[in-house]
């Protein structure tokens, strides 16, 4: 049983709509949900994806390898739950079908090889589920020396338990027929062709690495920014090691209400010393215990019952940090709770009618959440001294004081060379994960449909792209490569003499774990070149090393 939830279980059930299997229950569906004072796990039908573990808010849920003896009881009580296989059988959620593991027509001389470009969720899910059969050959490509894309730069530092997600990919990377090519920029180092002429398909996994822009005048002054930006930075994503973050205001406000909002909003209203516990990059660290941000504002254009927050996240931020609500924002709460029947907008609706006034006198750095607010503009003209929005659906304008001001509306794609795009949605136009009118190329993840869910929401849509690029392989439709497997090694290092491999990883993974010290789980490199030079640190593998190397290719 590899699963099971432990008593901290809040019930929320977005490990419910995470699981791709549906093994988790009572699901929407069934009497009890949101009601049951806890979930529980089939262990009869759990998979072991971890999905689940990234969705839990309140990280209530472990493989039972890793249980405390407090928790022993709870491998019991969720087997409990479920009736014995001679009983009746347990009720199975309708909300997302469960997929059948692709079957891959072997074909002698030219086993499936495919180039999985990005190395995020997705991309880890998909190399997984091609994985599954045997002899398949999967080759990952990603543009820093360092993988898994929003997992390492976008997961919030104080997070951990979601984080924990990389152990799972780890286990991916570890399978036979699985290649990292790390520091290689596809488009740049190597371009599609490339790929084509080595793999019978090229799955791109490259998510939305831009940020929606806010169009309103002063946008770009200093001062004003974007949230992913700054989770970049926080994260130590070596592109935004250096990025800007003025925190010697006493305002910030960010414009837009969705997670990354509110996880923006807790990195900077937390306590430094807790964050100091964590992975957050050193340079965060070090602005944020400078800082003099006493309030965060998040404005949203919409009302509470709109609000994009989830509700675990939104449980989450109330349980470790000041929330307050104005006491007109108070009098919108109300209103929307007394229409409200949806459970989980009412969740949200509920906790926020409990959340502490702004009129009080605040105890320490704390989170307005603001309703009704659309930016108009930003005040200020060398630099951002506030933003002025209009109260929605009104002439009235309202202006906040700001020392920095954030947009939070949302990431977007960019284009794929060689590939088509849509701008319109920030995606690559596709059917099912195939790429309108290119052969052999195949999106999965957020640059397919567009960047919304949880880490677990691509492994469906992984699997779904890669039943279609199976189907197409069984099927002819796809080229044999041209050159041989080693070829390929020999390209890419003549190209990429700074390339990294999987023993590269696991080098520049050791140091950052070592660099912490056992009192973080990890110091994080934040620049290519010491991550680079940790990579040359792993020790030349040794001939056995390297005769099993090749047989497992
Ligand atoms: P999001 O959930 O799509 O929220 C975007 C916000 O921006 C909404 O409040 C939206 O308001 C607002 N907005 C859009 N255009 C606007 C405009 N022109 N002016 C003012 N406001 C505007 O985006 P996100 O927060 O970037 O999250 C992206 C995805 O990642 C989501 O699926 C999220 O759940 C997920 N995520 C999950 C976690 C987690 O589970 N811990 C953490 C981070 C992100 P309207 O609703 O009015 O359009």
């Amino acid at each position: 049983m590899p699963h099971v939830i432990t008593q901290s279980c809040c019930s929320d059930g977005s490990c419910v709509y995470a699981c791709p299997v549906n093994c988790i229950h009572p699901s929407p569906d069934e009497p009890g949900f949101a009601t049951a004072e806890m979930l529980f796990i089939d262990p009869a039908a759990c998979v072991d994806c971890g999905a689940c573990v990234s969705a839990c808010p309140v990280g209530a849920i472990a493989p039972d390898t890793q249980l405390t003896r407090e928790q022993l009881p709870f491998v019991e009580l969720n087997a409990a739950f479920y009736p014995k296989p001679n009983g009746k059988v347990p009720p199975t959620s309708k909300l997302a079908p469960v997929l059948e593991a692709p079957r891959v027509r072997r074909r002698d001389g030219a086993p499936l090889t495919v180039a999985v470009v990005g190395s995020g969720p997705a991309a880890m899910y998909a190399a997984d589920e091609l994985l599954t059969q045997r002899g398949v050959r999967v080759n990952v490509f990603e543009k820093l020396p360092t993988p898994y894309g929003l997992v390492r730069t976008g997961v919030a530092p104080d997070h951990q338990s979601t984080k924990r997600v990389t152990r799972l990919f780890d286990r991916i990377a570890g399978q036979p027929g699985f290649a990292f090519y790390l520091n290689v920029e596809i488009g740049r180092d190597l371009t599609h062709a490339d790929l084509l002429a080595h793999h019978h398909a090229v799955l791109y996994a490259v998510g939305a690495p831009n940020d929606r822009r806010l169009d309103i005048d002063g946008m770009g002054l200093p001062g004003t920014g974007t949230a992913t930006e700054v989770v970049a930075w926080y994260n130590g994503h070596p592109d935004f090691a250096d990025l800007p973050v003025d925190l010697s205001h006493e305002r910030v406000v960010i414009v837009g209400n969705g997670n990354v909002a509110l996880d923006v909003a807790r990195i900077l209203t937390t306590d430094p010393e807790l964050l100091a516990r964590t992975d957050i990059a050193d340079h965060a660290l070090t602005a944020l215990r400078e800082s003099k941000v006493t309030e965060v504002v998040i404005a949203a254009r919409r009302g509470p019952a709109q609000s994009a927050f989830t509700l675990p996240e939104l449980i989450g931020l109330t349980s470790t940090c000041e929330v307050v609500l104005d006491a007109a924002d108070r009098e919108l709460v109300q209103r929307d709770l007394a229409e409200a029947t949806d459970p989980l907008t009412r969740g949200k609706l509920e906790l926020l009618a409990k959340l502490g006034d702004a009129a009080a006198p605040a105890r320490r750095p704390r989170i307005r959440l603001a309703y009704r607010l659309t930016p108009a503009r930003i005040v200020g003209t060398e630099r951002a001294t506030g933003i002025e929005f209009t109260v929605t659906g009104e002439r009235e304008t309202r202006r906040l004081d700001a020392g920095l001001v954030l947009s939070s509306i949302g990431y977007r794609g960019k284009p794929i060379r060689d590939l088509p795009f849509d701008e319109a949605a920030g995606v690559v136009p596709n059917d099912g994960g195939r790429v309108a009118g290119a052969s052999g190329a195949y999106v999965a993840g957020w640059i397919k449909r567009g960047p919304t869910g949880f880490i677990g929401t691509n492994k469906a849509c992984a699997a779904q792209t890669v039943h279609h690029l199976v189907d197409d392989y069984n099927a002819g439709r796809l080229t044999d490569p041209i050159a041989k497997p080693a070829a390929l090694d020999r390209l890419v290092r003549s190209r990429c003499p700074d390339l990294v491999d999987a023993a590269g990883w696991r080098a520049i993974d050791a140091a950052e774990v070592a660099r912490g010290g056992g009192l973080r789980p990890r110091d994080k490199f934040t620049s290519i070149p010491d991550m680079l030079a940790a990579a040359q640190s792993a020790p030349p593998p040794s001939l056995r090393q390297r005769v099993l190397a090749g047989l497992r290719r």
